[in-house]
Parts: C-alpha cells; structure tokens; sequence
C-alpha cells in the first residue's frame, strides 16, 4: 500500500511552501488508494509549541487535506534510542566532542582553504584516554558514520541523484544534550510507519542521501524520494523570508478560498494548466508527480484573487447563505441580491461592500458636463417599488426625452447611482438599491 506523510515541525504557521509539499504527499495517497500520515516533528521541546501544532491541523483541516493517521515524534524517543544502539553495535555511530565555536572555525578554515567544509572526522582519531577526558567536560554529541561512496537514486522529480558520501559532513544525529536531530527521528519513523513515498523540498536532497545510508545500515529498503523545486517571488526573488507573510492562515482571513489555493498549487510549476477545480477529488485525478519540473517556481499570491473571485462567483445562493446574512442582507432579498452581485465580488466577505451600497446608497459619482443630464433623469425615476423591467422602462424614458443613447445615457446614471464605472448588472442592481439620489 502507497504511504506517505506530512511532516511539519510546529515551530510556526504553515505557510505556501509546506502546502505544496503537504499536497503532493496528500495527493499521491489519495490517488493510489493509499494512507497519508501527518507526522508532527517535535523532538525540539524549545522550538515545538502545542499552538502550533493545533494550527496545523487546523490550516489543514480548512483546506479538506484530511490525513488518515496522526503521529507524533515526541511520543517515539525511545524507538529514536533503540535505533541509536543499533548504530553503535554496527560500529557506524561515534562520539564527537567539539564545541559549535570549534566547528564553526574549523568551517572558515576549509572554506580559506578552498575546501568543502565537511567534517574531518577528527573524533574518530580520539584515544579513549582522550575521549575519556573529555567525556568529563562535556556530554558528546554522535554522528552516523558515512561510507564514503556515491549514494544514487531514482528521484520522481530530479530524475538520477547521484552524491559523493565524502563531499558530505557525517550527519549529527544525537545532540550533547541528548536531543535526537530531525535525520535519525525522520528515518526511524518512514521505516517503522511503512512510508513508501516521500516528496519534500529540494533543500531536502542532501538528507535524503545521508537518510539513505542510514536506512541501509539499519536493514531498511528506502522509501521513493521526490524532491520538489523551492518556491521564488514573482520576479524570481528568493521567497523564504516573505513565507512568514504567507501564512496560510493570514490568506484566509484574506479571503482566499480553499480550493483556489487548492487548484493554484497543486499545479504550479507543473506542465499541466491551472484551471479552477471544483473539489479536492477533481485535482487528485490529474495529479501526475512526473509533470513537475525541477527549476524554481515562481509564486505570485495576486495569482489567487482571481481564482477566488470566480471560485466565489460560482457558488449558489444556499452555499452563499451564511456569508450573506453575517453581512445583514435581508432574507427577503438576498437571494435576489446574491444574483445581481455574485459575479462582481472578490471573496465572500466582499458581499458586505454591495451589500453597503445597496443599503446605504452611494456617493454619486458626476461628470459636470453630465449634470443636467442626470437632474433631468432622476427625476424621471418611477415612484414605488422599483422590479427588474424598472431600469429598462427608465433608460428608455431618458433615451426618449434627451436624446442620448449607448454609453453616453448609460454610464453617467450608473455612476450616479452607485459612485462606480463598473459593477453588477444595473436592471438587477436597481431594485436593490434602498437609497436613490433625489437630486445632484
Ligand atoms: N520536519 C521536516 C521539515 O519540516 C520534515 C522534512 C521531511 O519531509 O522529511 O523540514
């Protein structure tokens, strides 16, 4: 069975970036009949925090993205131990006692030198006198021991990976103060929970090798890795300090429809169109990994208004009915002012600025050489409760008695009446409108 997994760390809110890999591990789960995990990683207790964690499930939650098992690190240290022992009996896992400030200059060293700053190993040099000694200073920290050979797969995305182990540091897995790092947490669970797929970030690909070797020594098969392009700016830009901004959350309260985000990012960067889906179901079906290139992809949040604006056109009166009442249109006439406004609104929550209008009136909006034109028209309008022929029978009228005719009679009275060039149709609109300019 196809198992993949979501994997956040709850040190934040999610944001545009962790959607898409949320989507795609989601997305190829659902498609194979598959289980999809939302694995929770939180072996760091400083950084992990309960409101995030409750965020998450709620980001996701709002989006339909439903996960069939919820799993947290925090509850399998002692599985994280266990495979620590196993490492050590296979020799493949060693104390190390450098302090970051020691790493940190033997880093600019090589880096001077013209070296990649990997590792030297030095701790594997260490007597046991030696190690002894410093065991009474300080707590070690333990790296997994790499063969240094080229660790190769078949990435659904990248196409052939190969990396050079040595051209990589051994990968810390156990801190000195007893935390066990995300490598070590992340292969033991992908192995125990049967994960088969797992699609992340391309930031992602140099774990992916370490994380290989380590499943190996430790007797696993490892999973099909993936390893999707990062997201840019529109121009570009390197988006990972404006991510904050691009909380999920923050582009809900924008008004931001599930399934406009949905249809956006299940296909950026992909060579398939994005087209508006109606249901989760629908974007599953013409999911394929394999259309998806390598090279950034570029994410402009603009690009979701429009896709909300026709998502919330679409929608009808009975699922527009909630949002329609929390702005105060009356009962009585919201279904005919849901009909008149459906296809100039931006979210759901900008019925409220029709609804404003039609309540309220508006401003009206005059062009002196049309003034008298207008005095003239509006006190033309008909007297009593105005119906859906009203605007014909008036524009007629007006056509009749000035003369004008096209854009000319049109325009100046629909921005007299609504302070607007564009807006809903106007026979609709008109016996919506509560409050209509006697005179200007
Ligand atoms: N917690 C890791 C992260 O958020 C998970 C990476 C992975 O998918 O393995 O980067």
């Amino acid at each position: 069975m196809t198992v993949t997994r979501f994997a956040p760390s709850p040190t934040g809110y999610l944001h545009v970036g962790n959607l898409r890999t949320a989507l795609f591990n989601f997305m190829i789960a659902r498609k194979n009949g598959g289980q999809f995990i939302l694995r929770i990683d939180d072996t760091d207790p400083e950084r992990s925090k309960e409101e995030y964690v409750d965020a998450i499930k709620e980001d996701l939650e709002w989006l339909g993205l439903t996960w069939d098992r919820l799993e947290r690190q925090s509850s399998r240290l002692d599985r994280y131990a266990a495979a620590a022992d196993r490492l050590r009996e296979l020799g493949r896992f060693y104390e190390c006692f450098e302090t970051p400030t020691e790493l940190d200059l033997k880093r600019k060293k090589q880096l001077n030198m013209g070296k990649p700053p990997v590792y030297d190993r030095s701790a594997l040099r260490l007597s046991d006198a030696e190690k002894a000694a410093l065991r009474a200073e300080r707590a070690p920290h333990w790296r997994f021991k790499l063969d240094h050979e080229r660790i190769e797969w078949k990435d659904g995305i990248l196409g052939d990976v190969s990396i050079d182990a040595a051209s990589v540091s051994d990968p810390v897995l156990i801190r000195g103060d007893g935390q066990v790092l995300y490598t070590l947490a992340s292969v033991v669970d992908d192995t125990e929970m049967g994960v088969t797929h797992v699609v992340r970030g391309s930031d992602h690909v140099t774990n992916t090798a370490t994380q290989i070797q380590i499943m190996q020594a430790l007797g696993a098969t490892p999973p099909e890795f993936a390893h999707h392009s990062l997201l840019t700016g529109p121009k570009g830009e390197a988006l990972s300090k404006r991510l904050g901004t691009l909380a999920l959350r923050d582009l809900r309260d924008a008004g931001i429809e599930p399934m406009a985000l949905l249809s956006h990012m299940a296909r950026l960067g992909s060579s398939d169109p994005i087209e508006l889906r109606a249901s989760v179901d629908e974007l599953v079906e013409g999911f394929d990994l394999s259309h998806f290139g390598a090279a950034p992809t570029k994410f402009d949040v603009e690009d979701l208004k429009p896709l909300t604006a026709r998502y919330v056109s679409s929608l009808s009166f009975d699922e527009m009915k909630d949002a329609l009442a929390e702005a105060g249109v009356p009962d009585d006439i919201a279904p005919e002012f849901w009909e008149a406004v459906h296809e100039n609104v931006e979210t759901r929550k900008d019925v409220a600025r029709w609804w404003a209008l039609c309540r309220d009136g508006a401003t009206p909006l005059i062009d002196e050489a049309d003034r008298e034109f207008v005095k003239t028209a509006l006190a033309m309008l008909p007297e009593g409760p105005l119906d859906r022929d009203s605007w014909g029978k008036w524009t007629k009228a007006v056509k009749e008695a000035t003369g004008r005719k096209g854009k000319g009679l049109f325009m100046p009275l629909r921005k007299a009446l609504t302070g607007m060039e564009r807006g809903p149709d106007m026979s609709r609109l008109l016996p919506l409108l509560q409050k209509l300019p006697k005179d200007v």
